[in-house]
């Protein structure tokens, strides 16, 4: 049965968080990374997420936290081994996301060879915007992605500038993991990504999908 989710932050339990690494290439070029030849999947906890209108906590144990400006496909309908071909019957809305990152943690787990997922875990580091409807967003391909940081643009790109099209990434995950519906899957960032502040405001826009705004903070 297919659930429909409405075009608001009201929506079944937030499940699990899929991100995907380099899925831009000018953004694997920046980190001066090879672009993977098959999706890069990792995985964010539930309890990272933060909702438009609320805040980013800086953690003590990061001095380098980066913004990474994403298209996030909510699942609406559940599946296993979903052929790409009906992938986006699937997603049941669209939201603006940031999937922040540690990125000095992440650099030291690189080189460690240790798992990403202190990196990009933290309470706070996945804010989501409001949901809008899938049928109000025929060709999830087809959108111009932007970040501003206190009103200057720092990440811009077409969403056709993906790797691996939103279809594919929910063929691709689905076949490791059943998709249900709560589900988000963090479509990658393009280029452009770089530090946040205490006091930083962060506002992502996207055509036809709703607005997502976070202050960043940092405790004293
Ligand atoms: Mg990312």
């Amino acid at each position: 049965m297919k659930i429909e989710l409405p075009c608001s932050s009201q929506s079944p339990p937030i499940g699990k968080i899929l991100g995907i690494g380099r899925n831009y290439a000018e953004h694997a070029d920046e980190m001066a990374r090879d672009v993977p030849n098959e999706p890069m999947v990792f995985l964010k906890p539930a309890s990272a997420v933060v909702r438009s209108g609320e805040s980013v906590i800086l953690p003590p144990q990061s001095q380098n936290v980066h913004h990474e400006v994403e298209l996030v496909a909510v699942i609406g309908e559940k599946g296993r081994d979903i052929p790409e071909n009906n992938a986006l019957d699937h997603v049941g809305a669209y939201a603006l996301g940031l999937d922040m990152t540690a990125r000095d943690l992440q650099t030291k787990a690189k080189e460690q060879r240790h798992p990403w997922s202190v990196a990009k875990g933290f309470d706070t580091f996945a804010p989501l915007g409001p949901f809008t409807a899938a049928a109000s967003i025929p060709d999830p391909q087809n959108l111009r992605l932007r970040l501003t940081v206190n009103g200057e643009v720092r990440q811009e790109a077409s969403t056709e500038k993906m790797m691996f099209s939103v279809a594919e990434l929910v063929s691709y995950c689905s076949q490791i993991f059943t998709l249900t519906p709560g589900d988000l899957l963090y479509t990658g960032t393009p280029s452009g990504v770089g530090p946040v502040q205490d006091g930083d405001v962060l506002e992502a826009a996207a055509t036809n999908c709703a607005s997502l705004s976070v202050t960043v903070t940092r405790p004293a």
